[in-house]
């Protein structure tokens, strides 16, 4: 599969991912299950009210992150800023606690930024940069330029050494995905030694709830991309568990779309997108920037 293909699918992955889930955001299970039986379509509506085919802020900030990147790929960090507050003074429907009281003091520094907030709410382990954070696997071919831009990106809002941790090792299972390596191995390979190793070998599900907090997003995500048959049957299930159904969506739909490509997304999943002018341009930006800085992946 070529390389602009899975670039492509990861992008839309995340969007179709967060579209999907964004109808049961907050949901039971058996809330989802009463009003839905088994959600597979994109429909909108749910707690944020949203228009089929409506994303929210997990495909928003990505594109932030996206745009950032491709404005200044060597130093990424003021673009990538300077999106976000575009981002926050749009007055967005669904904003996290964390990003918001970053936001709210920021003052030209991002990482003061990031520091006070986590200082006043006392923890800033959320999900919310691992949800953005995949523009950097699929920008840079080096593994080091990804890992620090992974952790940069992250800490200008989460002051958390794990969610550093979390992004660097999605982006490296991106990394992976991107050179063509099968989703099951790429993921074996990265968490071996970290504390989602027993992922690979649970008897169960996670026992933990698909929460905003990034071990317990992060455990989800790994094991819905480790038992899903294919790009759809990721994003179903992810949209089908509730809670933070479209930020896990997101994550996951966008490394199954690294790995199944945007030929593996249902076409009536990628066509409901309504974002899709701005997703293929930065689609196409990236596939610039790695194809032409001697990039064979
Ligand atoms: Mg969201």
């Amino acid at each position: 599969m070529e390389l602009s293909q899975r670039i492509k699918g990861a992008l839309y992955g995340v969007a179709v991912g967060d579209a999907l889930g964004g109808t049961t955001e907050f949901m039971s299970r058996q809330e989802i299950a009463k009003r839905h039986g088994y959600l597979r379509t994109i429909i909108g509506g749910g707690v944020w009210n949203l228009e089929a085919g409506e994303v929210t802020d997990d495909t928003m900030m990505t594109l932030c992150v996206a745009e950032g990147i491709l404005e200044h790929p060597e130093d990424p960090v003021q673009p990538i800023g300077e999106r976000f507050m575009v981002w926050y003074r749009s007055d967005p429907k669904d904003i996290g606690n964390i990003i918001r009281q970053v936001f709210q003091r920021y003052e030209g520094n991002w990482f003061e930024a990031a520091l006070a907030a986590h200082h006043d709410l006392g923890r800033s382990a959320g999900n919310g940069s691992l949800m953005r954070c995949l523009p950097a696997a699929l920008a840079y071919a080096d593994p080091a330029q990804l890992e620090n831009v992974s952790r940069l990106q992250s800490r200008m809002t989460h002051y958390d050494e794990r969610c550093d941790q979390a992004c660097i090792c999605y982006n490296r299972i991106a990394w992976r995905l991107l050179r063509g390596e099968e989703l099951r191995a790429a993921i074996a390979a990265e968490i071996a030694g970290t504390d989602y190793a027993d992922v690979l070998t649970l008897a169960g599900e996670p026992d933990c709830e698909p929460s905003g907090f990034v071990a317990d997003t992060f455990r989800w995500v790994l094991y819905l991309l480790l038992h899903g048959q294919s790009f759809a049957d990721v994003v179903q299930r992810a949209a089908n568990l509730g809670g933070d159904s479209d930020t896990i969506g997101a994550i996951a739909g966008g490394l199954a779309g690294a790995y199944y490509g945007y030929e593996g997304i249902p076409g009536e999943y990628a066509g409901a997108i309504l974002i899709r002018g701005r997703l293929d341009a930065a689609v196409a930006g990236i596939c610039k920037l790695r194809l032409g800085s001697g990039g064979t992946v």
